[in-house]
């Protein structure tokens, strides 16, 4: 429905996994015990999550890195390490997230609450207590935790102007907006018209919202010109002008208080044409919810000139200038941009998931060696001594239970060829 695309980058660190221990019991009398080293645990995931009270993606501009805690690494006793807790990111509604290599869609955050896990956290080690079989009675060695996942992503927002400007040629709609703005969003995509609106973040500091209670609430607030000279004489708003109005959910309506004195039209009178015009062109909009406002309260000369003005006077006043009123107003905007949200149905694109590979997969190299990929075989080496003879054992059992070897042979790999899984080679017997 909208038009404004904003963008941003985003770098997430899950958790790496804990190691896994390698300890053996100490008991009277006995010179070594049996093993208990404890496992190490998973790391925390990054999450990202839909979330309708952030409405822009400016703030990954500041901070673009987010890292979830490794796990614990595994101790004596079996004592297991506590797992990384997960990292939960809100972005608004609407996020699509691309890879920044390939430039594919690989999640679109479309609804309220969504989650999707943009990193995975590592897998833990096991410690050497697990490698306790008949055959090995004193397993020296453990596993490695595994590295936690770790990406950049490609962030894009279509944005909806929550709040539209309407108001003459003077009323201070450009003064206002830049007043109220915490930043602009760079505009990547505007297709169908000359008119440059100009759109602003507004960001309310702990205005508190229903996930939490603490939170700041963000809203878009377009001011789009164009709206022609001479509209008050009947010439119209502008059919251009109108059209971007129709795509906001709420409008805020500027009355120039100041107008009066310079033979100009009273904030009545404005208000009447302003929204008899809104209406001629569609009768849905003056259904939006509207705040209607009084500018440049400076240039009034106390109560008695407001007193003046009435009625007709819009209630709430306000001075971009000094900033009189003007967090009043955005105190009374924001509930309503909130409600209308919620009340928005649901968008109904589609979410597409990135897809995990989970085989093991086999590469021919230039000079002539193999390269193992995929996380299955990472991790059947990832031991904390790959000198130990009982490690190469226990990692040989693995690579066999994965068909490594099956699939080098069937790749067309010969006996004597060396093979590489990250740092760990080995030649094919
Ligand atoms: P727009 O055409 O609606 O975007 O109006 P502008 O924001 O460009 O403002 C028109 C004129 O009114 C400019 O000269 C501004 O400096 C002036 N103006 C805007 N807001 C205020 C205000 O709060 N107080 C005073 N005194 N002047 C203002
Ligand atoms: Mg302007």
């Amino acid at each position: 429905m909208s038009v404004f695309v904003d963008e941003a980058q985003l770098h997430v660190k899950a958790g790496n996994g804990g190691a896994g221990c390698v300890s053996f019991r100490r008991e009277p009398f006995v010179p070594r015990g049996g093993p208990d080293g404890g496992n190490g645990a998973a790391g925390g995931a990054v999450w990202l999550v839909a979330d309708r009270n952030v409405a822009s993606l400016l703030g990954f501009r500041d901070h673009p890195h987010y890292a979830a805690p490794p796990g614990e690494h595994g101790r004596g006793k079996q004592a297991n390490g506590r797992t990384g807790t997960d990292e939960v990111v809100a972005v608004p509604v609407g996020t699509v997230v691309k890879d920044r290599l390939t430039g594919q869609i690989i999640a679109d955050l479309a609804t309220e609450g969504h989650r999707w896990k943009a990193a995975s956290g590592g897998r833990g080690g096991r410690g050497n207590a697990s490698f306790l079989s008949n055959r090995t009675r004193a397993p020296d060695f453990a596993e490695q935790g595994e590295v936690g996942e770790e990406f950049w992503f490609d962030l894009e927002l279509k944005l909806m102007a929550d709040v539209a400007l309407v108001g003459f040629p003077n009323a201070g709609k450009s003064t206002l907006i830049s007043a109220v703005s915490a930043a602009k969003p760079k505009i990547a995509a505007y297709p169908f018209t000359t008119l440059e609106p100009h759109l602003g973040v507004v960001r309310i500091e702990r205005f508190g919202t229903p996930l939490d209670p603490r939170g700041d609430f963000e809203f878009i607030m377009a001011d789009i010109p164009g709206l022609i000279e001479g509209a008050a004489e009947g010439k119209g708003l502008g059919h251009q002008f109108l059209r971007h109005v129709e795509r906001a959910r709420a409008l805020l309506v500027l009355l120039d208080l100041s107008a009066v004195d310079s033979a100009g039209l009273t904030p009545a009178e404005q208000e009447e044409i302003l929204i008899r015009e809104l209406g001629e062109y569609s009768p849905e909009l003056l259904e939006r919810p509207r705040l209607v406002i009084g500018t440049k309260l400076d240039t009034l000369d106390g109560e008695e000139e407001i007193a003046r003005l009435l009625p007709g006077c819009p209630e709430v006043l306000v001075s971009a200038a000094t900033g009189q009123n003007m967090r009043s107003m955005l105190m009374l905007l924001a509930p309503m941009i909130a409600q209308v949200r919620a009340s928005t149905p649901a968008s109904d694109t589609f979410v597409v998931h990135r897809p995990e590979t989970e085989g093991v997969e086999v590469r021919r190299n230039d000079d002539g060696s193999w390269s193992v990929l995929g996380r299955p075989a990472a991790r059947a080496v990832a031991v904390s001594d790959l000198t130990n003879p009982l490690a190469l054992a226990h990692v040989r059992k693995q690579l066999d239970r994965l068909g490594v070897v099956k699939t080098l042979l069937r790749a067309g790999a010969k006996s004597g060829d060396i093979v590489r899984i990250g740092t760990f080679s080995f030649d094919i017997e």
